[in-house]
């Protein structure tokens, strides 16, 4: 026995790597930590939206989690967690069971495929760019559309959340049919389940509601917005309006849920499988149990016609991972907790154009709580992503978590 605490993480992206190597940096002389991963690798998620056609490889937006863990005196399990026992302190895995006296759940949404008929890459005719995997079959489905092309459409789902992707993807595959000389053989439709485009799951920033329309025009994107999909076959997508989309080429953004490790272990989750806490990331019944990111349950601000799930951007997520891995530290020093509730932390965004596009700057994510909001359309938006991009990876790969 070492009588040190056993930390161990579920998930290793945006929160789960943030607080694994916060709280080694913050506590290491008294705790072990170990991070649970379904992946080998961390993918830069953001960059997903250039791998489809191409302007990504794997090599440029991955890293190896395992090497960048043992550098740090971090112990890495690849395995699925299947099941979380709070009383008894033990996360089962498909390798093997791993106790815990602290426990930070960041295993980010459950992209609900099934929940429509014919959505997704796997058992559907559409394509998605969620995880590294979704992408690689969805730049294969572009090669072939590129032998073949016609109509092009993207969208969110209804119970999507992280519009912003949805809305990047768009502008670029957009871009990337002017660069194939492709342009005006085909159409390219946006549809979204938020009540209008711009809303983001949050009622708006600043004047988006007037801006992302504006971007369709001047690239002849037509959209529809406030509409639910009621089923997709090979080639057409059915709404609840009776309207339809015809496509040689789809991207939709799926419902999003709770992960199963979450919903297979009763009194962790709601009934969506989201993590309930604190303001200290701390979960409510649980007090050695944490959770960060988009695990996290967050009620949306307002009731929209057709459900819309709310943002939890890679920077929130990383906020709460840095949280929760603070408060685990100050709980084993017996200090004082940091109180940071998702509604009100701050949220900021840069999302691409292909040329261009627009910062997003929230102080708060709640609108109601907000003192300052920036929208911000730029030419220099392209670059900053890709310098962002190239920081983030180096950040996250030499475990400097505490740098901004
Ligand atoms: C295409 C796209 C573009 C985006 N662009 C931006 C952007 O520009 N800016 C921004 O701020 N945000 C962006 N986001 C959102 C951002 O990616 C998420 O907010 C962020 O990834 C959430 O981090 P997370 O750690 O909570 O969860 P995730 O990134 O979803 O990671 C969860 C991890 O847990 C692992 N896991 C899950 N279940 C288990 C299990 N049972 N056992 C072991 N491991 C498990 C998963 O494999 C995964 O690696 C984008 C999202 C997408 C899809």
């Amino acid at each position: 026995m070492s009588g040190k605490k056993d930390i161990v993480i579920i998930g290793s992206s945006f929160a789960g790597l943030t607080a694994a190597f916060d709280v080694k940096r913050l506590i290491g002389d008294r705790t072990e930590v170990t991070v649970i991963t379904k992946s080998p690798l961390f993918t830069f998620i953001p960059s997903l939206i250039w791998y489809t056609q191409g302007w990504r490889q794997q090599q440029d937006i991955t890293f190896a989690l395992e090497p960048a863990y043992q550098k740090r005196g971090i112990k890495t399990v690849v395995a699925e967690a299947i099941a979380i026992s709070p009383e008894q302190g033990i996360v089962h895995t498909t390798k093997s069971n791993v106790p815990f006296d602290y426990l930070i759940i960041a295993t980010g949404p459950y992209w609900n495929f099934e929940a429509i008929t014919g959505l997704g890459p796997h058992h559907g005719h559409t394509q998605s760019i969620c995880n590294l995997e979704h992408a690689q079959s969805s730049r294969q489905a572009w090669i072939e559309y590129l032998k073949n092309p016609g109509p092009v459409v993207v969208g969110a789902a209804q119970g999507a959340s992280c519009f912003g992707a949805a809305y990047e993807f768009v502008l670029n595959i957009e871009q990337a049919l002017r660069r194939e000389g492709l342009r005006q053989q085909a159409s390219v439709s946006f549809f979204t389940s938020e009540p209008f485009a711009g809303h983001f799951g949050l009622g708006g920033v600043g004047k988006s509601k007037q801006l992302l329309p504006k971007f369709f025009a001047q690239r002849g994107i037509e959209y529809k917005e406030n509409i639910a999909i009621e089923s997709i076959t090979e080639d057409t997508i059915h709404f609840n309006d009776g309207s339809k989309l015809p496509f040689k080429y789809a991207m939709i953004i799926p419902p999003f849920k709770g992960t199963e490790v979450v919903r297979n272990s009763p009194g962790v989750g709601n009934t969506m499988g989201w993590v309930e806490v604190e303001g200290t990331y701390r979960h409510k019944t649980y007090p050695n149990i944490y959770a960060a990111g988009v695990a996290v349950a967050v009620a949306p601000p307002q009731q929209t016609p057709i459900p819309t799930g709310v943002p939890k951007t890679g920077y929130m997520s990383e906020v709460m991972g840095r949280t929760a891995a603070h408060n685990i530290a100050a709980d084993i020093k017996n200090e004082k907790p940091v109180l940071l509730p998702p509604t009100e932390l701050p949220a900021l965004c840069m999302l691409d154009a292909a040329k261009g596009g627009i910062l997003m700057s929230v102080d708060k994510l709640y609108p109601d709580k907000r003192k300052r909001e920036i929208l911000l359309p730029s030419y220099a938006i392209h670059a900053g992503k890709i310098a962002f991009e190239k920081y983030f990876l180096w950040k996250c790969r030499t475990g400097r978590t505490n740098l901004p």
